[in-house]
Order: structure tokens, then C-alpha cells, then sequence
């Protein structure tokens, strides 16, 4: 009986050695890949989108969720309190621990949640069917995102209506549908939360197929979403919206609003998961006769045009080119041009190679796309 407890003992020894020498491993090889990354421009800036604070059912305030914020290096922070419209959660706007602070409402409409921003506020309320409350966000200047559309509330798809966006990722649906693959990484929470989270996130693929369907009948942006109520920073640190602004982001708060909501408005953005590694220097624009257009922007389609693709520099990538939701170009090369031959729509998925953290189907970038019409 003691041969066989010490025996025992000596097995689970090994095991718990096992772990131990995987999980160091595990962590090595993520912070290698982390320190890659490029310098900013000053024309990008980064930010989360889709939080909650205690103005709603969040656990930490304005103030904190700015701290969180400033830690983990962002330029801006998008508060989506619940709320028709959530007056508070507005009027908490502002630059605070240098983080410009901006706010919209996740508004409970009858087909499930959708994010109103950048609208003027007026005493009234929205109204409960989704695309009345849609039309009247974008009537006071706004626009609105589906947001989680199959997970927490499902949306349910009704006619045409003009909503500006769709999340592809939602951070929080992630941990509800995945958290058990989070589980053999789950000491790692500690040190480095970024490991954990990143082993939730798999491909959204049902989201990515819908929003190419309703990119054919209406311009719709994705975005990558936080949706955080609690572990802001890590949060903040997985998960990340890169604007792309025509000018330097403004100190004057009202105008750095503007800028932000301006880019957002017209797709002028792309998503990625920056704890797998910064996606800091992503790019994607046409260009014709000297004309050019960024991500988000439609033009008719010429012969004449074509399209370019920057990936981050010292990381290795593969780019893919997507026309009308299928595949038609993939390359592994940081500078790509290409012709596109018909009219249609574009836009590009970004894969991480080789140790890469992140799960090898998942898009690392995700670019708005460019509208080619005929
Ligand atoms: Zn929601
Ligand atoms: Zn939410």
C-alpha cells in the first residue's frame, strides 16, 4: 500500500512538473511574439469599443475604466452604458487620465441589443421596434450597431433598415460560449490574462458569413467588441479598434469626438486582436488615376483601379483578400498590391503564423471592406 501511494505521489509529481515546464513555455513564447510590433503614426489611434461601467451593470467607474484604459496604452474608450439613452453614462464624456472618453447607449430594442453613438441628444426616447430606433439614431446624426447578434440576446433579422454596423466579435459571448478552453490556462491569469483570453476566441464564422450577406444590400462596418463589464484592462488589451483620422487627433474634446465618430461613421477603421501581437501599421486602400480611397469608402470600379495591402512589418502574416465574402488572393509579403477585375466588394482578413497564440483560423486584422460599384 505505501509502494503504491509513492508511486502515486511520484506520477502526480511528474505531472504537476509537466504543467509547469508547458505552461512556462506557453508564456515565453507569448511575450516573445508581443514585443514585435511597429511605430505608430500619428494618424492611427487605438481604442476599445462596447463598455459598460457602474452607470450600468459594470463594476468600475468612468474614472477607473480611463485608468484601466491609460494602462494598457489606448487613445480613446467607447462607453455603451444600457439605457434609452443612458443620460449619465453621456454625460460622463470627456479627456480623463488622457484617455478621450466617449459614450453611446446599448439601447433593448425588440430585436435585441443595438449600440446608438454619435447622437445629438434630445429629451426623447428611442422607440422599441429596431428599425424605428434606427432611423431615428441616424435622423440625429447617429449611427447604430447589432450587437452580439447570436449569443446573450439573439437578433432577430427583420427587413432592410439602415444600421451602420455588426459586431464580428464580441469578447464577452466569447467567454460564455468558450471559457472551458480558458480553463488549462486559467493560472495564467495572473501574470499574463492576455494568454487565457486569447485561448477563448475562435473564428466567428456565422458572423463573418452574415455581415458579407448584408454588405450586398447596405454598407455595414464590423467591429471587434469588448463588451467588458469587469477585467477592463486585459480586456482592453485583447480586443482593439485602430481609426484611421485624416488630421491629428485634436486636444479640444468636442473636436477629437467628432474625429473619432467620423471614422467610425464611415468605416474608416480595422479591428484586431492586439494581444496576439500589435497590428499597430495595417493598411488597406485603392488607388485610381491618383485618386485614392480607404477602407470603408465606395467608388465605381475602373480598370485602372487597384488595390493595396500593408501588413504590420516584422511579423510573420498571411493576408487574405476577400471579394464578395470568398477568397481571391491570399499572400504572405508586407507590401501588396493588387487589380481587382470585377466590381464587388473587398476587404481583408489577417492571419498570425507560425507560434502564434491565437487560434490559426481566427483573423488576427480584420479591415472594413473598400465598395467597388458598377
Ligand atoms: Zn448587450
Ligand atoms: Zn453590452
Amino acid at each position: 500500500m505505501r509502494k503504491f501511494r509513492k508511486s502515486a505521489l511520484i506520477f502526480l509529481l511528474a505531472l504537476v512538473g509537466l504543467y509547469i515546464g508547458w505552461m512556462s513555455i506557453q508564456l515565453i513564447q507569448f511575450k516573445d511574439y508581443k514585443a514585435l510590433s511597429e511605430t505608430p503614426s500619428s494618424l492611427e489611434i487605438t481604442g476599445a469599443y462596447h463598455i459598460h461601467s457602474t452607470l450600468s451593470d459594470g463594476k468600475k467607474n468612468v474614472l477607473k475604466i480611463a485608468k484601466s484604459a491609460a494602462r494598457a496604452s489606448l487613445d480613446f474608450c467607447i462607453l455603451t452604458d444600457h439605457g434609452n439613452p443612458n443620460y449619465e453614462s453621456l454625460n460622463s464624456q470627456g479627456w480623463k487620465k488622457g484617455i478621450l472618453m466617449l459614450a453611446g447607449s446599448e439601447l433593448s430594442v425588440n430585436r435585441g441589443h443595438l449600440v446608438a453613438l454619435g447622437f445629438h441628444t434630445s429629451e426623447q426616447r428611442f422607440p422599441q421596434q429596431a428599425e424605428s430606433a434606427a432611423y431615428q439614431v441616424n435622423k440625429l446624426n447617429g449611427f447604430s450597431i447589432i450587437a452580439h447578434p447570436y449569443s446573450k440576446t439573439h437578433w432577430t433579422w427583420g427587413p432592410n433598415a439602415d444600421y451602420s454596423g455588426l459586431e464580428i466579435i464580441n469578447a464577452d459571448a466569447m467567454f460564455k460560449k468558450n471559457y472551458i478552453h480558458m480553463l488549462a490556462y486559467s493560472p495564467a491569469l495572473l501574470i499574463r490574462p492576455g494568454l487565457p483570453l486569447l485561448k477563448m476566441l475562435e473564428r466567428p464564422h456565422t458572423h463573418l458569413k452574415k455581415w458579407d450577406q448584408l454588405n450586398k444590400r447596405n454598407t455595414t462596418y464590423g467591429y471587434y467588441s469588448t463588451d467588458a463589464h469587469m477585467f477592463y484592462k486585459p480586456l482592453f488589451s485583447l480586443l482593439r479598434v485602430h481609426v484611421i483620422l485624416k488630421e491629428e487627433l485634436s486636444s479640444t474634446f468636442e473636436k477629437a469626438k467628432n474625429q473619432v465618430f467620423d471614422a467610425l461613421r464611415n468605416g474608416r477603421f480595422f479591428n484586431s486582436i492586439d494581444a496576439a501581437a500589435p497590428a499597430i501599421g495595417f493598411r488597406f486602400w485603392g488607388e485610381s488615376k491618383g485618386n485614392q480611397i480607404q477602407m470603408g469608402e465606395s467608388s465605381r470600379f475602373t480598370e485602372s483601379m487597384t488595390l493595396h495591402i500593408k501588413t504590420p512589418d516584422s511579423l510573420k502574416c498571411q493576408m487574405v483578400l476577400l471579394y464578395d465574402g470568398k477568397r481571391i488572393y491570399t499572400d504572405s509579403k508586407t507590401l501588396t498590391s493588387f487589380h481587382p477585375p470585377y466590381p464587388g466588394i473587398y476587404r481583408v482578413e489577417v492571419y498570425l503564423q507560425e507560434k502564434s497564440p491565437l487560434d490559426h483560423n481566427c483573423p488576427w486584422i480584420l479591415s472594413n471592406p473598400i465598395f467597388l460599384r458598377e
